[in-house]
């Protein structure tokens, strides 16, 4: 079994930023992360500038980026216009994202769930024909920090929704880090029972640090494709208390050292990964081994 990794720095990772990045500084980022063995990097969001300043930049960005013909470059759509514009940037795939939680939909796009599934529907009337892949994603699956625990049964039943509409593959979202390893155990088999032959993601956040020991958990249960952000950045603007995905050096370098296959590189990933307090324009990064090295970095004594 190989991990695959999607990249989600600078789409999750900087929609949180305060500090506008420049164009500039994203598109060599993406540029550089290309080379760095993900199977995915979700490069932006096209939705509203006003929603999402940060975000504003979407279509110089995704045209201006190299293309490595190895990798797939996602963005997040928030509606039929957003689609539209990935269409027009040339995107490889679109993630569309509703939240199990009716009232976290509502806050992020403003949504009740059926409004949020018409709207998809519209979409993927519009990329029918097209080689645009779609992934769907599920918000606030493992709970919500409104309404609490969230069913596995509507989790299940939206999962059904979106294969009907002719999604291509399934990602399971813990925006607000309420997911434990047992509860992530137990979700992905039941999900994989219903869904084996469609690819799951799971996109975890370690706001409560308990992000990597989910990931182990879900690898233990079968799943193979992961979420991260380097330097662990990352949030939801529309969730109290939302912090950081799942660091993508951190998670490499567990990999590595459990002998788990993987493609990605980690030495390129640190040295990137130094850069960012520069780029964001603050050093307290999440991220551990930038800071300690890997564990194989022996000290002189
Ligand atoms: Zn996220």
């Amino acid at each position: 079994m190989t991990i695959k990794i999607q990249e989600v720095i600078t789409r999750d990772g900087f929609q949180m930023e305060k500090k506008f990045i420049p164009t500039e500084t994203k598109i060599k980022l993406i540029d550089e992360l290309s080379e760095c063995g993900f199977s995915k990097i979700e490069i932006t969001s096209f939705v509203s500038p006003k929603v999402v300043p940060q975000l504003s930049d979407a279509d110089i960005v995704a045209q201006a980026i190299k293309r490595n013909k190895d990798v797939s470059y996602v963005a997040l759509v928030a509606n039929l216009k957003g689609a539209e514009r990935a269409i027009d940037a040339n995107i490889d795939e679109i993630n569309l994202v509703m939240s199990a939680s009716a009232t976290h939909n509502m806050k992020n796009v403003n949504q009740l769930h059926e409004q949020s599934l018409d709207g998809f529907r519209n979409i993927m009337k519009l990329i029918k024909g097209s080689a645009i892949k779609v992934n769907g994603s599920i918000a606030t699956s493992f709970g919500c920090p409104f309404e609490g625990s969230i069913s596995e049964e509507l989790i299940l039943r939206i999962i059904d929704d979106y294969l009907e509409m002719g999604m291509n593959s399934i990602t399971l979202a813990d925006t607000t880090g309420m997911a434990n390893p047992v509860q992530v155990k137990r979700l992905v088999n039941k999900v994989k029972l219903e869904i084996d032959e469609i690819p799951l993601s799971l996109h975890f956040h370690n706001t409560r640090g308990m992000g990597l020991a989910n990931v182990l958990a879900a690898i233990e249960a079968g799943a193979s494709q992961f979420d991260s952000s380097l330097g662990g950045l990352g949030g939801c603007p529309f969730a109290p208390g939302a912090t950081g995905n799942i660091c993508t050096e951190d998670l490499v370098h567990m990999l590595d050292q459990m002998g788990i296959n993987n493609s990605a590189n980690l030495d390129r990933l640190i040295n990137i990964s130094k850069k960012l307090p520069n780029i964001v324009g603050r050093n307290d990064l999440p991220g551990q081994v930038v800071k300690s090295g890997k564990i194989t970095d022996l000290h002189e004594f």
